[in-house]
């Protein structure tokens, strides 16, 4: 899920593509039970006239790629960075799993000025624990060129790999750490959740399907996520409604934390300026409860062990080397 803002200027989050391939645990493209949006990629004719209005109507200056898809499946993304660059929109952060073939030379001479490569494991048994279908040997291939690309065309080009802590991914941080210094990535660890409104719902209501229960009772550092709510229980605002969140064709989502927003979407490229304040300003059937438990603070909350003070102490690290992609060796793996 990609970020949100707590200021009073409009962001915006594109989603280029409602689709992607990794389908983790805990994310809700992974659901059975929940509502999918219709698979499409956006146009690059949608795209030019959802960046002007976001330029010109909104004053966006931060757009931030991929929400709930895989920005790098869609075939043009590139192009449509620099339709959004032409348009003004220069400051572009991407989200992505790595988990896709693409032009790493174009991509990195793109428009696109922050990548944020989120992972779970430095082997392939340990990455698919929560990154349940992505391909480990692909993701390492496309970092490495991605590092050497970035030292032939050096640019503005900033990437971070978001490591996602869990419990049984604990043992590989360090290593994790290690290898994002290699690669000339900055390293930003963080505990993982259990994947955004819908889920934080079902789990409070115990409706979450049982393999997704399991996995949360097994793996995701519960006294963190907790404690975070808990912290923000009763809060009365929400800063998405600052964030314009663009589905491929073209519509507007309330929410970019709950997947029930794909289906109550409205029309941003004919919608007035208005509409789309009333609508942005206005709640989701979710909201009241959201705000309420805390859901919406911890969406928004940072989730380092910096910002936490009961933050758990991580088990011993053991010793790991990271296998040659494509190898299949795992050195010294617990
Ligand atoms: S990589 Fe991101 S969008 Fe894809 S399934 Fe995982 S959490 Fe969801
Ligand atoms: S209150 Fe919750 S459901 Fe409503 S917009 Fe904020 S995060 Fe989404």
């Amino acid at each position: 899920m990609s970020n949100s803002t707590g200021s009073s200027q409009y962001v915006a989050t594109i989603e280029s593509v409602s689709t992607c391939p990794v389908k983790c645990e805990m994310c809700p493209v992974s659901r059975t039970d929940v509502a999918q949006p219709n698979s499409q990629l956006m146009s690059l004719e949608t795209a030019a006239v959802v960046a002007a209005r976001l330029k010109n109507e909104f004053g966006v200056g931060f757009v931030s790629w991929g929400n709930w898809g895989e920005p790098l499946v869609h075939p043009q993304m590139t192009e449509l960075s620099r339709v959004f660059a032409e348009a003004g929109l220069d400051n572009q952060f991407l989200s992505s799993s790595l988990s896709a073939k693409f032009d790493v030379e174009a991509f990195v001479k793109s428009n696109i000025s922050h990548l944020d490569i989120s992972i779970s494991g430095m082997t392939a048994g340990v990455y698919n624990v929560g990154h349940k279908h992505g391909k480990w040997d692909l993701i390492q291939r496309n970092m490495e060129e991605i590092s050497e690309m970035r030292a032939r065309f050096p640019g503005r080009l900033q990437v971070d790999i978001r490591w996602h802590r869990y419990k049984h991914n604990e043992f590989q941080l360090e290593a994790a750490r290690a290898w994002a210094a290699e690669l000339g990535f900055t390293f930003k660890p963080y505990y993982a959740h259990l994947g955004g409104v819908d889920a934080l719902h079902d789990y409070e209501h115990g409706k979450l399907e049982q393999s997704k229960l399991n996995f949360v009772r097994e793996n995701v550092f519960l006294e963190f996520v907790e404690g975070l709510i808990a912290q923000h229980r009763g809060e009365t605002s929400c800063p998405m409604n600052k964030n314009l969140i663009i589905h491929p064709d073209g519509r507007l989502l309330h929410c970019c934390a709950l997947m029930a927003s794909h289906q109550s979407g409205v029309d941003f490229l004919t919608k007035s300026r208005a509409e789309i304040v009333q609508f942005k300003d206005g709640g989701n059937p979710y909201c009241g409860e959201c705000l309420a438990k805390g859901w919406a603070g911890f969406t928004h909350a940072s989730k380092t062990e910096a910002d936490l003070p009961q933050a758990p102490a991580p088990p011993p690290a053991l010793p790991y080397s990271r296998p040659t992609p494509g190898s299949g060796i795992v050195k010294n793996q617990i």
